[in-house]
């Protein structure tokens, strides 16, 4: 397929190309869908990092639609990597629903990076929602002893029963869309001793997520190298 002017700008910008492969997939919940691939290449030529995630090429009516979706359980060794779709209306979202062994699908990777918190934090604080489960999983895992609250938005009943990876010294609390921003501020506050030393990890909506942010960074006097914030989708 071609890719467009994106493709081309990406392309500028040093992504690389490769196809994955559908090998299977499971529907987690009515609203949560994984699909397993194996990484044409991918893992070898780029190596892993927590919370990495790619831009998938899908065809919308002949157009070009790309979307970022976040590794689930890379393995390099075998070549496979799975992603974990937040289904609700979408062309990304919809090719998941359908997607079956041997399909294809074309990828970039471009503009993914992480760097661990240091010092690491006594305790992250993590909000997010469906979309962004996977990071938040990925991220849990850099400091599998750090204590973590996580702030997550719940649309559907189900969004509760999703495949969390938490453990004893991790404290859930789902908030239900649109309350989150106002659940984030009552209880956020209470958790940050001393604003330099916090870390504050945001992947929401653009909206929800740059409130959040300016609320951090202002309110709560975060500094900016201690809050990582991206929009994952537009309301
Ligand atoms: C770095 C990064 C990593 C990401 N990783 C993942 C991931 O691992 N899993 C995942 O599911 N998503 C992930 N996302 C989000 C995903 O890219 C977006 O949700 C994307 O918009 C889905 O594309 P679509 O074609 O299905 O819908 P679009 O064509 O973009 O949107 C169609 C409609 O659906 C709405 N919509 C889009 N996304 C959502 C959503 N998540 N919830 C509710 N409504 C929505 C839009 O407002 C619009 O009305 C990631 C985003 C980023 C930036």
């Amino acid at each position: 397929m071609r890719h467009g002017w994106e493709g081309v700008v990406l392309k500028l910008l040093r992504g690389k190309d490769f196809t994955f492969t559908v090998t299977g997939a499971e529907q987690v919940t009515e609203r949560y869908r994984r699909v397993h691939f194996t990484d044409g290449g991918l893992l070898a030529a780029t190596g892993v990092h927590p919370t990495m995630w790619v831009r998938l090429w899908f065809d919308n009516a002949g157009k070009p639609h790309q979307r970022a979706y976040t590794l689930v359980d890379p393995d390099p060794g075998a070549g496979t990597f799975s992603l974990e779709f937040a289904l609700h209306d979408g062309c990304a979202s919809d090719w998941s629903g359908k997607a079956q062994p041997g399909d294809t699908i074309e990828a970039t990777v471009q503009g993914t990076g992480f760097e661990v918190p240091d010092p690491l934090p006594e305790r992250m604080l993590v909000i997010g929602d469906p979309a962004s489960l996977p990071a938040i999983n990925s991220l849990l895992a850099v400091a599998p002893k750090v204590p973590a609250t996580i702030w997550f938005e719940t649309t559907h009943a189900t969004d509760r029963d999703l495949p969390f990876r938490i453990e004893d010294h991790h404290d859930l609390r789902t908030v239900p869309r649109p309350e989150l921003v106002e659940g984030v501020q009552a209880e956020l506050p209470k958790l940050i001793d001393d604003p330099a030393a916090a870390y504050v990890w945001i992947a929401c909506d653009t909206v929800t997520t740059r409130t959040l942010t300016a609320y951090v960074q202002k309110d709560l006097a975060v500094p900016k190298d201690r809050v990582k914030a991206l929009g994952y989708w537009r309301p």
